[in-house]
């Protein structure tokens, strides 16, 4: 039963004649158009008719991104929404958020995520229209790596769960971890700046999300980030990030994943009864840390940053390394300039260059009419 529940979703079928939450068919099962970012949401931040900055859907009017769910799916995955929209919604977000599981926010921004990528792969890309085979805006080779976060998806659709353990692993699964490396971080209230940001990369399976004060960032990674690389960010968890800075540390953390050694980047599922659960099997040992710093491109990591915050990726490589507003040359947070003052401090001190609305065509948020 179950290990056709993975394969269902490595089948990869059609967004038109099967639910891409569960994976039930449309056929003779009551169904509905949902918003793939939540109405409640895009009232609380005014997105109507705003539209999105993310490569698959550039252009793209937030209120007409759309997708076909079973209605059980949109009952299902409807708790989640309610509790995350109170929490959202609440003047002091990032407090509201604390008090929710990692897996809670995980399974929402992940099922806003998969289904942009559904979606996308449902699509004809324009610009290959008139091609003889036209391509789908999300490419074929990318869905078996995006699959990750369908089984994540899908076990919550079917009241099953995931957990990712290691190559090594004894079979006792009560050690094993969430599939995913969830980040929390609190930001500024800046006024000039829009409150609410998505980013996301399907090639890495990441995706960040700024609303109001709370910023996530989660990598549906087997939990790789989290064990071996959140020591990197740390100091940034206990500080108050403008929202560029947030941009930055969402494209840091998703850049990562290009770093990785080739097999902790491969999986093998399997069904554990008993659990109730789908075991993710990552293919590299527990205590091997697969990030290698041969892997390092400074280059892509530029282009990373760049696109997250809107700067021209040449503007940000320096000759030792890569421009960041998070840290300063001793590794210690570096506050952001905000004030004409701390703009014009800044720029006087000669170990510190400034990215932000001076170098970079950064949204700010519509004047107050
Ligand atoms: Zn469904």
């Amino acid at each position: 039963m179950s290990l056709q529940m993975i394969n269902g979703v490595i089948a990869n079928r059609s967004i038109a004649t099967h639910c891409p939450l569960c994976g039930r068919r449309f056929k003779g099962i009551e169904s509905n158009a949902e918003h793939i970012f939540p109405k409640w949401l895009q009232r609380h931040h005014q997105l109507w008719t705003r539209r999105l900055t993310i490569p698959n859907f550039l252009g793209k009017s937030y209120k007409s991104v759309t997708v076909t769910v079973c209605a059980r799916c949109n009952a299902c995955f409807g708790q989640l929404e309610n509790v995350l929209s109170k929490a959202v919604r609440t003047a002091d977000a990032f407090e509201a958020c604390a008090e929710l599981p990692d897996e809670v926010i995980a399974l929402w921004l992940g099922k806003i995520f998969w289904l942009l990528c559904q979606k996308s792969h449902s699509v004809q890309d324009y610009k290959t229209r008139t091609a003889p085979t036209p391509k789908q805006i999300l490419a074929e080779e990318l869905m078996p790596g995006i699959a990750y976060l369908g089984v994540f998806e899908r076990a919550f659709a079917n009241k099953k769960s995931m957990l990712s353990c290691y190559l090594t692993d004894p079979p006792f699964p009560e050690f094993y971890d969430p599939p995913y490396s969830l980040y929390r971080f609190k930001i500024a209230d800046i006024e000039q700046y829009e409150k609410f940001d998505y980013l996301d990369n399907p090639i890495v399976l990441g995706a960040a999300m700024r609303t109001g004060n709370v910023g996530v960032v989660c990598l549906f990674d087997g939990g790789l980030h989290r064990r071996f690389r959140s020591h990197r960010f740390a100091n940034l968890f206990t500080q108050t990030l403008h929202p560029m800075q947030f941009s930055e540390v969402a494209a840091r953390i998703l850049f990562d994943y290009t770093v990785l050694h080739e097999q902790a980047a491969q999986v093998t599922y399997y069904w554990n009864p008993d659990r109730r659960a789908v075991i993710a099997k990552t293919l590299t040992p527990r205590f091997y840390d697969p990030y290698l710093q041969a892997n390092f491109d400074p280059k892509l990591l530029a282009q990373f940053i760049g696109r997250f915050t809107q700067s021209d990726p040449e503007t940000l490589l320096m000759e030792d390394g890569v421009f960041t507003a998070l840290w300063d040359e001793n590794g210690d947070f570096l506050p952001y300039a905000v004030t004409p003052d701390e703009i014009e401090a800044a720029r006087s001190n000669p170990n510190r260059s400034i990215i932000g609305p001076i170098h970079s065509k950064w949204r700010t948020a519509p004047p107050k009419e």
